[in-house]
């Protein structure tokens, strides 16, 4: 899941933006950093373990000769975050580097073999093995392009691999399956990453590369081929609409931050998508017999509310499995009639994405709901939803959540249109309330964020915390409950609260805090219920509530406030705001640094 990126330009150091690069790539990984430089034919290595800063404060990443360089931030699967597992990693006579996301699954045997023939290994990554089949390649008289064909004809997996070499000091050369690159393209420069804030300051242009493409890259030139078959692709750069600016922090202490009081413009600019994306999708959904809402993590929070979305407004009910599971829990049992509703922030999830190549065995129709043009689960799509979050840098999504929620309610009212479920002005009444969604979410950042710092003063040292709703604030509560254990590692669990008395309430003890998810919809009075036994039980009651709502402020110890307007079908998208409020100042109250939590990484690339 780390961070790649690559540059190559006519003159002038390349150091400086590497560094920078690296920073807008590190929420992908911070288990070590590392770049590379060509100058006057000599390889310059700085690497260690740690975060960006860190290492940079030890070896100063800026002072590096040369105008080419490669660079990685990693999230470790083979081998401890360490210095000697820290990529580029180097082929015998250190001249060929490379860097490499993902997993190449039969490293062992390659690694073997290479060792045999008398190969020096330095790290137990199983990257290592790609510089030095490179470097056996190459003692044959092939260029670095060849000898990287090569190795994609033994190496198996999923990778995006980086590589420059001494004997062609101006090139860098790249390819991809299953992991993402993204080429940037100006005068005199060119640019090869991961993913496009990386190099966003220095362009707008993007070309993709598709898994099994190989791309050259030199100051001045981009050449793609199939791995396969050498043939120039003429393919024009994507004018990206995000700015260099989305990807700084603006003034506020973290990304996280800056996310969360973005949502309002992000989902006015989703709102604002072409009728005819929504009108495609909707035409898809509804011819089919079976929907299936297929995400993972917060996504699949979003698909679980907007399952709700649709059994209310479309009556159709859709059944949410997670992506890593679909396979197994369905079996052969799909066909053309399915579809399925995939939902990935970054489209390149690995478990989404080969959920979706499986159910595609099958025929069944698939409609995505990604943030990032381009990215694979695009290209594997009938039909995809770009939503307009813009970049998001904070590891734990928030305003890529509301951006999903809201496609999901666009998507679904235009269901609703052909089902008929609903009579035309109930939707009509629905779509309008969806379009006041920005100013709501306004009202409630900021109502709630001095109430989220100061519960997080009293709440921050409670070993364990309950989440707990019903109907659509299940999914809610779970996007609440999230939150907090990712970025502030309190143990946190978030139940159905109908559930919550079959063996939860045993947890409960005095002044143990239950957080309850409570819109005034039909679910009301029976949560009331639920809110009693755990008061009984010496529970300390916090609730999102509608700020009408005197009921539950006096039965609560604690209350975050939201508007009184929000219809029941887009009520998560108001109630989890405070919830990422408080996960926040939780995480802030405790140290952590809520950008990079331990463990984790924004795009999850691995099964
Ligand atoms: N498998 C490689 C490693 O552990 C790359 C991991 C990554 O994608 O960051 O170093």
């Amino acid at each position: 899941m780390c961070g790649i990126i690559g540059v190559v330009q006519e003159r002038g150091e390349v150091a400086s933006f590497l560094h920078q690069a690296l920073k807008r790539l590190e929420y992908r990984g911070y288990d070590s950093v590392g770049v590379t430089t060509i100058s006057n034919g000599e390889i310059h290595v700085k690497k260690d373990k740690g975060k960006i800063e860190e290492v940079h404060r030890k070896l100063n990443l800026d002072d590096m000769p040369g105008s080419i360089g490669i660079g990685h931030t990693r999230w470790a699967t083979h081998g401890i975050p360490s210095l000697f597992n820290s990529h580029p990693h180097f082929d015998c006579s250190g001249k060929i580097a490379v860097v490499h996301n993902g997993v190449i699954d039969n490293f062992m045997e390659l690694r073997k073999e290479l060792a045999e023939k008398g190969h020096h290994f330095e790290s137990e990554t199983d990257t290592e093995v790609i510089p030095h089949m490179l470097e056996d390649a190459m003692k044959t008289g092939m260029d670095l392009e060849d000898a990287l064909r090569l190795v994609t004809d033994r190496i198996e997996g999923t990778y995006a691999i980086v590589a420059m070499s001494t004997s062609d000091p101006e090139k860098i050369v790249c390819t991809r399956d299953g992991n993402p690159l993204v080429i940037g393209q100006k005068q005199g420069a060119n640019y090869v990453s991961s993913d496009i804030p990386a190099f966003l300051p220095m362009t707008n242009d993007m070309i993709l590369l598709l898994d099994g493409e190989i791309a050259s890259i030199t100051p001045d030139d981009v050449k793609i081929e199939k791995l396969d078959k050498r043939a120039r692709i003429e393919r024009e750069p994507i004018k990206i609409s995000w700015t260099a600016d989305q990807a700084q922090k603006s003034g506020y202490p973290h990304f996280m931050l800056k996310e969360i009081h973005e949502q309002p413009d992000a989902i006015r600019n989703t709102l604002r998508l072409r009728a005819e994306v929504i009108e495609e999708a909707a035409e898809i959904v509804k011819s089919c017999d079976r929907v299936y809402l297929l995400a993972m993590g917060t996504s699949g929070h979003a698909a679980i509310s907007g399952r709700h979305m649709f059994t209310s407004l479309t009556g159709i009910v859709p059944t949410f499995e997670l992506a890593s599971d679909f396979s197994d829990t369905v079996c052969d049992a799909l066909s053309e009639k399915d579809c399925i509703i995939a939902i990935t922030q970054s489209g390149e999830t690995t478990d989404t994405i080969s959920a979706i190549k499986y159910a595609k065995r099958f025929g069944v129709k698939v409609v995505a709901i990604t943030n990032v043009v381009g990215s694979s689960v695009t290209r594997l799509a009938d039909h995809t939803i770009i939503t307009q979050a813009g970049p998001e840098i904070g590891v734990a999504a928030t305003k890529t959540f509301m951006v999903q929620l809201t496609a999901l309610g666009l998507l679904v009212l235009a269901v609703g249109e052909k089902s008929g479920h609903r009579k035309r002005e109930a939707l009509q009444k629905k779509r309008a309330a969806l379009e006041t969604m920005p100013s709501i979410i306004s009202e409630i950042i900021s109502r709630n964020e001095e109430p989220a710092r100061r519960l997080a003063q009293m709440l921050y040292d409670a070993p364990s915390l309950l989440f707990l709703g019903r109907g659509i604030s299940i999914a809610t509560a779970e996007e609440g409950a999230l939150k907090l254990k990712e970025i502030a590692y309190n143990h946190a669990e978030a139940y159905s609260a109908g559930e919550s008395k079959h063996g939860p309430i045993a947890l409960v003890q005095d002044g143990y805090p239950v957080i309850f998810v409570a819109p005034k919809d039909e679910t009301r009075n029976r949560l009331i219920g639920n809110i009693m036994e755990m008061k009984a039980r010496g529970a300390r009651i916090v609730a999102v509530i509608e700020r009408n709502d005197e009921e539950l402020r006096t039965l609560s110890d604690d209350v975050f406030i939201v508007p009184e307007s929000v219809e029941p079908e887009f009520s998560t998208m108001a109630f989890v705001v405070p919830l990422q409020l408080f996960s926040y100042y939780m995480a802030v109250k405790k140290g952590y640094d809520p950008d990079k939590p331990r463990n984790l990484a924004k795009s999850v690339t691995v099964l």
